[in-house]
């Protein structure tokens, strides 16, 4: 069950002495915002809520909170990713309380390692469950089972984002992932070419990527090779602080007009197919949030892929060495 506790964030807005907080709630949340909003002002505070898309500890509303008079920033679901703020930001993670789970998917996890005799593995998980990486980490190790949690940059220790796979470039050879969905494991199989084990705590399974990462590359050199073929291309970059990348999409414009192509470059912040109507490019380049162009990309148009992604289409690197990784 995924719990949000507020205690400590109150406490620490309070030491900061901030009173009119803007809170940001991801979408999986909204349906209780209510009840958010009522605990908060039962602690004395006064609360404005954004109500845009908040998929990400990455998108901070500062110019929104000082809009709206805020003197601090209450953001609910993510933990800390961008360093230097003009305002304050409290941050809540939201955690999973797996119960029971943890035990029979240790147990799972530890008979699959002997079976297969793996002795050293990374571990890595997102911020719902990085709370049993120390422990996971215990229970291994207490069967000879030699375990790192990797330090990464702008992350916990252990944390993978969809955008920084910074904690999985360890030595291990055999890196486990601690959650579920295929997105993340794909991510750092791809940005170390390690070998990952999915361990799902939630329908106690492990799976590994066998099939999955060879369908991702094909799918990812099909719209590679469809961008190719454009002549003019649109380069997305978002006004969303913590995936704004001016600077690439500058760079990127230079290489692709080197290359003989055309290329604008557009501004927004939420990116969606809607927002590009009206733009005559072939095939667009997301300097944003990777997701967008892996998980979405079904959603456009036109081919969608990364600022990444530009260099195989240009030719300059080879798809064997295929790389996913946005290091911050
Ligand atoms: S850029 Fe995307 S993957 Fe990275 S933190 Fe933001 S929402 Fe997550």
């Amino acid at each position: 069950m995924l719990q949000l506790d507020l205690t400590n964030s109150i406490k620490s807005i309070k030491k900061i002495k901030a009173k009119n907080i803007l809170l940001q709630i991801p979408e999986g949340l909204k349906t209780k915002v209510e009840g958010i909003i009522n605990e908060l002002k039962e602690n004395g505070l006064n609360v404005i809520t954004s109500m845009d898309p908040c998929y990400g500890a990455c998108d901070i509303k500062q110019s929104e909170a000082k809009q709206m008079n805020c003197d601090a920033i209450l953001h609910l679901g993510h933990t800390k990713f961008v360093e230097k703020s003009s305002i304050p930001i409290v941050y809540v993670p939201l955690k999973y309380d797996l119960g029971d789970r943890f035990e029979r998917i240790t147990k799972i996890i530890i008979e699959y390692l002997k079976d297969e005799e793996i002795s050293e593995v990374g571990l890595t998980t997102t911020a719902q469950f990085l709370g049993y990486l120390p422990e996971l980490k215990k229970e291994l190790v207490g069967e000879k089972i030699k375990c790192i949690i990797g330090k990464g940059k702008r992350v916990e220790d252990g944390q993978v984002l969809g955008c920084n796979y910074s904690s999985a470039q360890i030595k291990a050879q055999t890196i486990i992932y601690l959650g579920d969905g295929l997105f993340h494991p794909l991510g750092i199989h791809f940005s170390t070419q390690k070998n990952v084990i999915i361990a799902n705590p939630l329908i106690l399974e492990i799976n590994t990527l066998n099939e999955e990462k060879d369908k991702f590359i094909r799918q990812r050199i099909l719209l590679i090779e469809q961008a190719k073929n454009a002549k003019e291309y649109a380069i997305l970059v978002t006004t969303k602080e913590g995936q704004n990348r001016i600077t690439k999409a500058l760079k990127i414009k230079k290489d692709l007009e080197k290359a003989g192509k055309k290329a604008k470059i557009y501004s927004m912040d939420f990116i969606s197919q809607e927002s590009l109507l009206g733009i005559n490019a072939e095939a667009f380049i997301n300097t944003a949030c990777p997701r967008i162009s892996i998980d979405d990309y079904f959603n456009y148009k036109k081919p969608i892929i990364n600022y990444t992604e530009v260099d195989y289409m240009l030719k300059k690197k080879s798809y064997d060495k295929f790389n996913l990784a946005i290091v911050y």
